[in-house]
């Protein structure tokens, strides 16, 4: 697995996803990225120790019946072999399976020339997941964002205004963001997505049709 992922979740997101209140959206990303990052794996594993350590001193007081079986959970995450933990533990898929997905032409839907994107029933009402395929030399339509989109490059690369980003890259996007996705001219890009609302395009004519920017011919 190559190391060379230059953008990680944040450690609060991190934090989060030790401590199992990450939502189920994001957690499929993370647990995308930890596949492909083994400085996230590392941190994650010494989040899951401190985190069953502070577990394991609240069991002095009141522990309901769910306390419990986190803490086994956690016991159990702790004993894996080191060499099992790109696996993903947190939830039921890997990132093979996530890209067996990309295989089955039926599951891709064509969105302009340049994007094609499959998407998954994660009975996620909050967020959108997908695969989106940027086309070799492919172009997105400018877009920005209304709510949070979080993005793993599973495949290939793309670039934007900001950076090229590679195989096991974890980008957030926050609402106002506007970019430019381009997919690399050497091979189609597969990204994993979470999207929190659907992208508003930016196209400069769509400006011309919002009431206040009409004009008025009188
Ligand atoms: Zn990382």
């Amino acid at each position: 697995m190559n190391n060379s992922t230059n953008f990680h979740p944040t450690d609060s997101m991190l934090i989060e996803f030790s401590a199992g209140s990450l939502g189920v959206a994001p957690s499929i990303c993370v647990s995308a990225h930890l596949h492909f990052c083994a400085s996230c794996r590392a941190q994650l594993k010494r989040l899951d120790q401190v985190g069953g350590q502070l577990l394991g001193a609240s069991n002095s007081f009141a522990v309901d019946d769910d306390a419990f079986d986190k803490l086994m959970e956690k016991i159990d995450r702790a004993e894996e072999p080191v060499a099992q933990e790109n696996s993903n533990r947190k939830m039921p898929f890997s990132v093979n399976k996530l890209l067996s997905k990309a295989l089955v032409k039926d599951s891709w839907q064509r969105l302009t020339s340049s994007v094609a994107i499959a998407r998954f029933r994660t009975g996620q009402e909050e967020f959108e997941v997908a695969l989106h395929k940027i086309f070799a030399g492919g172009k997105t339509p400018k877009h920005d964002h209304h709510g949070l989109e979080y993005t793993v490059v599973l495949k290939g690369s793309f670039s934007d205004e900001h950076a090229v980003y590679r195989e096991g890259d974890f980008l957030v996007r926050k609402p106002g963001d506007i970019h430019q996705p381009m997919g690399a001219n050497n091979g189609d890009c597969i990204c994993l997505s979470a999207l929190s609302a659907p992208i508003k395009l930016t196209n400069p004519l769509g400006f011309l049709m919002q009431p206040w920017l009409r004009i008025n011919p009188m």
